[in-house]
């Protein structure tokens, strides 16, 4: 029974992000993220927990808070059965041990890109907190310190390469310090050369997305964009195809 294990991750990941939406929330108001328990937004009422069953309950109430009756936003289930399913996707790919520390890592990115889209801003816990989940797993032997090494490497040079580049040719700065620092956990995690790809794409994605904002809303060279949800995109995609395609395919045939 392949299911059983992918389902109940699903399971985790959901709850995982309804604290990656408390952590979305409170980190760029620097709120503590332990206490009070979750509330309302809007009422300030607390939610009890039968309120507050990841996806399930949103759509039970209707996207409606049970107190104030005011919409909740569409970002909280949307985090959730995005995390659900990296969790998911994890537990059907690597093995138990692999799939907690990818699913783990991954969350802290999604985060990540979620506060970045929202606030332009990158907080400095998340980076840090992804540095102690590469520094455990060169530790239990998931990560092999060369590989972590010359991944963290291409992952911060680049981009300041990219960053040179931008700012020649525009006079402007085109990435912030805070997707250097990024860059720097990604391509820990990834090695160079995932890292390199994931790097590739998130320009490409970043690019069609400027274009179709500008193409919706009229061009405007000063429109900044977030660049750490496509590289959380491309490099969460590339952790799970890049170097372990053969292997998925086996998982795939043998279901
Ligand atoms: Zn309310």
């Amino acid at each position: 029974m392949v299911l059983l294990p992918v389902i109940t991750a699903f399971i985790i990941g959901s709850i995982v992000g309804s604290f990656l939406n408390v952590l979305i929330y409170r980190l760029p108001r620097e709120e503590s993220i332990w206490s009070p328990r979750s509330h309302c937004p809007h009422c300030k009422k607390m939610i009890p927990w039968y309120q507050n069953i990841p996806l399930v309950s949103f759509f039970i109430q209707n996207g409606k808070c049970a107190v104030c009756d005011e919409s909740i936003s569409w970002q909280y289930p949307i985090v959730e059965a995005i995390t659900g399913c990296v969790w998911g996707i994890c537990f059907f790919i690597f093995n138990p041990l692999l799939a907690t520390m990818t699913a783990v890592f991954s969350s802290i990115l999604i985060a990540l890109a979620w506060i970045d889209l929202k606030t332009m801003m990158i907080p400095l816990s998340l980076i840090i907190s992804g540095t102690i989940m590469i520094s455990l797993s060169v530790i239990i032997g998931i990560l092999e310190w060369k590989f972590v090494l010359w991944g963290a490497l291409a992952g911060v040079a680049i981009p300041l390469l990219m960053m040179g580049l931008t700012f020649l040719m525009t006079r402007r700065q085109g990435m912030g310090w805070g997707d250097i620092q990024l860059g720097l956990i990604l391509g820990a995690w990834l090695g160079p050369w995932d890292m390199m790809i994931s790097l590739f794409f998130a320009a490409l994605l970043g690019i069609i997305a400027w274009l179709s904002i500008s193409l919706k809303k009229g061009f405007d060279r000063n429109r900044p964009l977030p660049f750490a949800p496509y590289l959380v995109m491309s490099a969460v995609i590339m952790l799970f195809l890049g170097s372990h395609v053969g292997f998925w395919f086996d998982k795939f045939l043998l279901l």
